[in-house]
C-alpha cells in the first residue's frame, strides 16, 4: 500500500478517499478507509452500536459522496472484503429504478452509462444541474443556492436526493444495514439526512423502515482519521 503514505497526509478526507479509489480501483484497504474512517474510528459505529444494540444493529454501510462515489461494508466491526475484494462497490452499479430521462444516463469513465457515480458524485450533481438549467454551478454552489430558496437548485437537489434514496434503497433491500453513514464533500448537505429517508421508503421492500442515515462524526476529515487508523492497527479497539 505504498500510496497510502502520501494520502495519509492529505488535508481533505474526501480527496484522500477519492484518490485512493482512482488509484486502487476499489482495493480492500480503500474500503477500510471508508468504513473505518466514517463509521468505526469516528466513534459513530460504537455510538450507534450502543444506541441500537437492543435492536441487533451490527452492520454499517459507509458511503463516500465526493468527486467519486464509493462504499464499504462493516459487519460487527470487521470489513467485508469479498471473494473478489469488491464488497460494497456500489458506485458503478446502474442507478436503480431509472426514469425514462435517466436512460441510458451520463457516460461514465468505467465505460458504461448511467452508473450511480455519474449521478451522485459532485461532478455528477453539477452536470445534472447544467443539463436541466444550462447553468454552470459546482455542487457546493448548488447546495448553497438551494438553501437560499432558488427553485432551480432546489429542484436539482430534489432529483439528487431521490437518486441517492434509490441507490441506498437497493443496498437496504440487499444487506439491510443497521445504519448508513455518509462521507465526502456532499455529506455536508444537511437536508440529505432528513429528506433522503423520506424518499427511500417508496423503494424499500418493507412497510416500516428504521434505518438511520447519519453524517460522519468528524465531517470530511473522517477519511483521514480512517487512514490514520489503518497505519496504526495496534490501536484497533
Ligand atoms: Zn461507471
Amino acid at each position: 500500500m505504498p500510496s497510502a503514505v502520501e494520502h495519509r497526509a492529505a488535508p481533505d478526507g474526501t480527496e484522500l478517499v477519492d484518490r485512493h479509489w482512482a488509484v486502487a480501483g476499489g482495493a480492500p484497504w480503500a474500503r477500510l478507509l471508508i468504513v473505518h474512517g466514517l463509521a468505526k474510528h469516528s466513534g459513530r459505529y460504537e455510538h450507534v452500536g450502543d444506541q441500537f444494540a437492543g435492536a441487533g444493529i451490527d452492520t454499517v454501510f459507509g458511503v463516500i459522496l465526493g468527486t467519486g462515489v464509493g462504499g464499504g461494508i462493516a459487519i460487527r466491526g470487521q470489513i467485508l472484503v469479498g471473494a473478489n475484494a469488491i464488497a460494497g462497490e456500489w458506485g458503478h452499479n446502474p442507478l436503480p429504478w431509472p426514469t425514462p430521462d435517466e436512460i441510458p444516463g451520463p457516460p461514465c469513465y468505467c465505460g458504461r452509462s448511467g452508473c450511480i457515480e455519474s449521478f451522485l458524485s459532485g461532478p455528477g450533481l453539477a452536470a445534472d444541474h447544467f443539463r436541466h438549467c444550462r447553468e454552470s454551478l459546482s455542487a457546493p454552489q448548488i447546495a448553497l443556492t438551494a438553501e437560499s430558496g432558488d427553485p432551480h437548485c432546489r429542484a436539482t437537489l430534489a432529483r439528487y436526493m431521490d437518486r441517492l434514496a434509490r441507490g441506498l434503497a437497493s443496498v437496504i433491500n440487499l444487506i439491510d444495514p443497521g445504519v448508513i453513514v455518509l462521507g465526502g464533500g456532499l455529506s455536508a448537505i444537511s437536508m440529505l439526512y432528513e429528506q433522503v429517508p423520506r424518499f427511500w421508503s417508496r423503494y424499500i421492500f418493507s412497510d416500516r423502515v428504521v434505518t438511520p442515515l447519519l453524517p460522519p462524526v468528524h465531517g470530511d476529515s473522517s477519511g483521514v482519521r480512517g487512514a490514520a487508523w489503518l497505519w496504526r492497527p495496534e490501536e484497533e479497539p
